[in-house]
């Protein structure tokens, strides 16, 4: 058994420390640098960051779709309702959570706007396909990269990619302002379309965002987790609530909001320990990958070639998902930082209002997989019980 007093966060973010609120530079030109392009823009939010390229985008164009993979982030299928644009869902290939081809080049037409390929958990999606794909249809690629900063796919970082790419800061990815998002986009016309759609300021707002930003680094080590999100996280699987226990609630309003001098220069001096951190993950992911690799029934989600991933947690699929089903019974609620992405496929978050989608395979994928986080937090040990857990479940 875990100790009493740690918990283990769902996927290893980057820790925000107090002393990044005292000086720090341009967070635009640091990940600018970082991901090797000429500009950068920064909203309040991975979510915000989506509305605005979908805004730039409709303003330019009569389509009105807009298409998503069936297994995704529900906020990226709230941007799209919030444009007032129609979501499409694609099914995902069997066992995978990226686009099927077939299906995409079967619902992809002239009303299509936008496509949006989406890495997940430091897990890259096949964008060269999508985009060969949707640019003979004349539709914009959206490269959703909120989970994956700093993933590279043949030598590009995952979001510079496609013609668009967003990038998601809100508290357990990769780095933080709390709340925050990224856009870049290839072309300098289109850079200026998204930089006329960027949010006012609303000074409330963003003072709230400083002091949770804060808040945040003050709690974010094993014993203050417990307070704030292990608690709570036990409340809502008691009563059954699995959509509020990963945080898959969608707000009933997206805040759009500039971010402010202050918080920009915490995430620039985040940036710095960025690739340090990244690599540190690599390290203890490559040992803990192979020996899931070696359990019985069990498909542990790897890079494709060419592929260089992030790791801040492992995705792991069952045969059946009464297996799945009995991992998390035994584990979810033990603070290990076992846990599941998104816990449905779109249509049965009923909050979203989208139904009768053919689309088997991503509701396969969300019944059969669960994470494990990779947080540095978790020890050899911790993560030893853990695949004595599994087994014993195979068994
Ligand atoms: C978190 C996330 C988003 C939305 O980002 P926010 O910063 O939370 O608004 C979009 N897409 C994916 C895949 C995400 O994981």
């Amino acid at each position: 058994m875990l100790e009493r007093w740690r918990e283990v966060p769902p996927t290893a973010g980057l820790p925000v420390k107090l002393r990044d609120f005292v000086g720090g530079s341009s967070f635009e030109d640091g990940l600018a640098d970082f991901l090797d392009v000429s500009r950068v823009q920064i909203e309040c939010s991975g979510t915000a960051a989506l509305i605005v390229a979908l805004t730039a985008l409709k303003n330019e164009s009569r389509r009105r779709r807009v298409i998503v993979p069936a297994y995704t982030c529900p906020l990226v299928v709230a941007a799209i309702l919030h444009c007032g644009l129609t979501p499409l869902l694609c099914d995902v290939r069997s066992g995978h959570f990226d686009f099927s081809m077939a299906a995409l080049e079967s619902i992809i037409d002239s009303d299509t706007l936008a496509v949006i390929p989406t890495h997940l958990g430091g897990r890259l999606a096949d964008v060269d396909s999508t985009i060969d794909l949707a640019h003979r249809h004349g539709a914009i690629v959206i490269e959703d990269a909120a989970q994956s900063l700093g993933a590279t796919l043949r030598g590009r970082m995952a979001g510079t990619i496609a013609d668009i790419g967003i990038y998601s800061f809100a508290a357990g990815k990769g780095l933080t302002l709390f709340e925050g998002g990224a856009l870049v986009a290839r072309d300098a016309a289109m850079q200026r379309l998204l930089r006329a759609e960027s949010a006012p300021s609303r000074p409330l707002w963003e003072l709230r965002r400083v002091l949770e930003l804060a808040a945040y680094a003050i709690v974010y080590r094993p014993s203050g987790l417990r307070a704030v999100y292990g608690i709570p996280l036990r409340r809502a699987l008691k009563k059954g609530r699995l959509a509020e226990a990963v945080g898959d609630i969608t707000p009933r309003r997206l805040p759009f909001h500039r971010v402010s001098a202050l918080r920009k220069k915490t995430g620039s001096n985040a940036l710095l320990r960025l690739p340090t951190f990244l690599d540190a993950l690599n390290h203890q992911a490559a040992p803990r990958k192979a020996k899931l690799m070696d359990l019985r029934d069990v498909v542990v989600l790897d890079d494709a070639a060419g592929a260089s991933g992030t790791w801040p947690l492992f995705m792991v699929l069952m045969l059946t998902q009464r297996a799945r089903d009995a991992i998390m019974t035994r584990s979810w609620t033990v603070g290990f930082g076992v846990s599941r992405i998104f816990v449905h496929a779109i249509p049965d978050y009923p909050g979203l209002g989208i139904s009768d989608a053919e689309i088997p395979n991503a509701r396969d994928f969300a019944a059969l997989m669960f994470t494990i986080s990779n947080s540095l937090f978790l020890t050899d040990p911790e993560f030893q019980q853990i695949c004595s857990v599994i087994e014993a479940i195979s068994a």
